[in-house]
């Protein structure tokens, strides 16, 4: 069965990010909770909650009653010009009471890519609108991530992103990350003041005129789930907003509870002008974005003839749907505490059994949203080769599914992860960094171990 359905993926399925060699296909065809099942009847924990955004868990018959009552009443109908209907405006109603006050639009898309190129255009437009035409650079961040599009693939800061793509969107300058744990990008200096000061000094040299906005994810999270230091949104923003540039924080990983709280902004203590959301929205049940907006943006936006970028599936009824189930039981189960209590709990778990391994530079998080940054030893921090190999391991050897982004392997379970659940993820990791050797690769079960000190 696995194997006739692995082959016929093969032949008919372009995966993203498929490694040239891979034959492999996991075909999975069951979700519970924080389990998964393939056709091989094998059972794994998700430990990345799909990508970063099962919050609820898996199979949960809620949203799929929810759909179903929608579907059945009213499957989909467009929200261009007048058009609009009961899940989205409750929807955006919702979205609009739990996110921070200023924020008081909401424009749908079906997800993260989709909103970033609404986002960018948005604050271009919102600039053309005000008589500031020239505002249109895109301010990004080295390793930072946006999705598929032209627009937020330029802003991507990897060349991966870029390289046989091009010409790429033009007006879009890369700086430099707040990774605290890499100090040799800083010159010696502390990391937000490094970053303050090349901000500014990129402002001085593009002039503050010609630049519309700053996109950037509070945490990284495909560059490795990069933590800033407390004070750098609060300095980055206030740089931005006397310069009347616009800060976009994309939130698609970290919105709807990863973090502990409904938006980063609010654990950062920021007020950006546009929030671009997504996957945690409906955990992953029926594909959906929101971009939220500052009042101020919103009215700009709805002047004249509205904003004129539209999607088919703006404020799709049965994705709304679906989504406000899944808020619902975001509340009523808790799982922003529960998102902290457990990510802390699974981090300490993952100290306890990593922490003296040799190839652990560090393990970070912030609610659950978790790394373990890989280095080939401790003292040059030199980032280890071969991580989506040692990811794969863990997956074929302990069932465990995580994944690997950029120098670390990042966590983001469902946000119902239980603690025995969390402390079989932690051992199944343990278990083979444990064997695995400064170039990457991992002995076989068994041998002698040189990773453990
Ligand atoms: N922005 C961030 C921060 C992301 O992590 C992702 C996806 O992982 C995206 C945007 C793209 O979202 P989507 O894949 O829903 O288009």
């Amino acid at each position: 069965m696995t194997t006739d359905l692995a082959a016929r993926d093969r032949a008919n399925i372009i995966h993203p990010y498929l490694p040239a060699s891979s034959t492999e296909r996991v075909v999975m065809t069951e979700g519970r909770g924080s389990r998964l099942w393939d056709t091989e009847g094998r059972e794994y924990i998700d430990a990345t909650g799909g990508l970063w955004l099962a919050q609820i868990g898996h199979g949960r018959a809620e949203l799929a009653d929810a759909a179903r009552a929608q579907m059945a009443k009213l499957e989909y109908f467009t929200s261009f010009w007048e058009f609009s209907n009961e899940p989205a405006i409750e929807l955006a109603e919702r979205l609009v009471s739990i996110s921070p006050a200023h924020l008081e639009r909401v424009y749908f898309t079906s997800g993260g890519s989709e909103g970033n190129e609404a986002a960018i255009k948005m604050a271009r437009y919102y600039h053309h609108r005000r008589g500031d035409t020239n505002r249109t650079w895109i301010l990004g961040r080295d390793r930072g991530y946006h999705g598929g599009g032209i627009g937020g693939s330029s802003v991507n800061g990897f060349s991966l992103y870029h390289e046989g793509f091009g010409p790429m969107m033009p007006d879009v300058l890369h700086l430099t990350p707040p990774w605290p744990y890499r100090t040799e990008l800083f010159d010696g200096q502390d990391c937000t003041d490094f970053c303050v000061a090349e901000l500014e000094r990129t402002i001085a040299e593009l002039g503050a005129e010609n630049i519309a906005a700053m996109l950037a994810e509070p945490i990284m999270g495909v560059g490795g789930m990069i933590v800033p230091p407390a004070d750098y949104w609060p300095r980055i923003a206030e740089v931005l907003h006397r310069n009347g540039i616009l800060l976009i924080f994309d939130e698609v990983v970290t919105a709807y509870g990863r973090l502990g709280s409904w938006f980063a902004a609010e654990h950062f203590g920021v007020r950006p002008d546009i929030v671009v959301t997504a996957k945690g929205i409906t955990s992953g049940y029926l594909p959906l974005g929101a971009v939220l907006t500052s009042g101020e943006v919103g009215e700009v936006l709805g002047r004249e003839h509205g904003f004129p970028v539209g999607y088919t599936y703006n404020g799709h009824p049965t994705a709304c749907a679906v989504a406000l189930a899944n808020l619902n039981i975001i509340e009523r189960e808790g799982l922003l505490e529960r998102a902290t209590k457990i990510g802390d709990f699974l981090a300490a778990e993952l100290r306890g059994e990593l922490g003296e391994l040799a190839r652990v530079g560090e393990v970070r998080n912030q609610g659950m949203m978790l790394a373990v940054e890989l280095v080939t030893d401790r003292e040059s921090r030199q980032p280890l080769p071969g991580i989506q190999q040692i990811a794969d391991t863990i997956r074929a050897d302990n069932g465990v599914i995580v994944r690997d982004a950029a120098t670390a392997l990042v966590l983001s379970p469902a946000l119902t992860l239980s603690e025995e659940e969390a402390s079989a993820v932690a051992r199944a990791i343990g278990e083979v960094l444990a064997r695995t050797e400064a170039d990457g690769t991992v002995r076989p079960r068994g041998t002698d171990s040189s990773g453990a000190r």
